[in-house]
């Protein structure tokens, strides 16, 4: 999509703090992160909002919530469970929709927030 900011970035037009990358996905830091670790996990396709998501859409965004752990971990935020109890560490998930939803970007995007608290900002 022309004048979209992620697809930007995911076509590597302008920069960004990429963590990963695969066929499918990208994950990068948040330019103005609300807690020590913030990062968002993108589509590499334009899909404006969660609202747009079609049942053609259920694997990428299975693919995007798998790996949300798999790279807090990797960021040093990840949640080890105690099996039972709420265990330590841990993120939060994000996607904003919508402008009552807080999206200001108009490409979806999941927010991967964590880190010690009280966060800078909130979502
Ligand atoms: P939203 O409010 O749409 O859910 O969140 C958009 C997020 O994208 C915000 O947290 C904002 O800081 C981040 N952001 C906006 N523009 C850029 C950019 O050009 N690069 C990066 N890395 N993050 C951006
Ligand atoms: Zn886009």
């Amino acid at each position: 999509m022309d004048n979209c900011i992620f697809c930007k970035i995911a076509a590597k037009q302008i920069p960004a703090q990429i963590i990963y990358e695969d066929d499918d996905l990208l994950a990068f830091k948040d330019i103005n992160p609300a807690a020590p670790v913030h990062f968002l996990i993108v589509p590499k396709k334009h899909v404006a909002t969660l609202a747009d998501c079609t049942a053609e859409d259920a694997a990428l965004l299975g693919k995007i919530s798998l790996l949300a752990p798999k790279l807090a971990q990797e960021q040093g935020v990840g949640y080890q469970a105690d099996g039972n109890g709420p265990g330590t560490g841990g993120f939060k998930t994000l996607f904003n929709t919508g402008p009552d939803g807080g999206q200001e970007v108009y490409h979806l995007h999941m927010h991967v927030i964590g880190g010690p608290r009280p966060w800078r900002r909130s979502l």
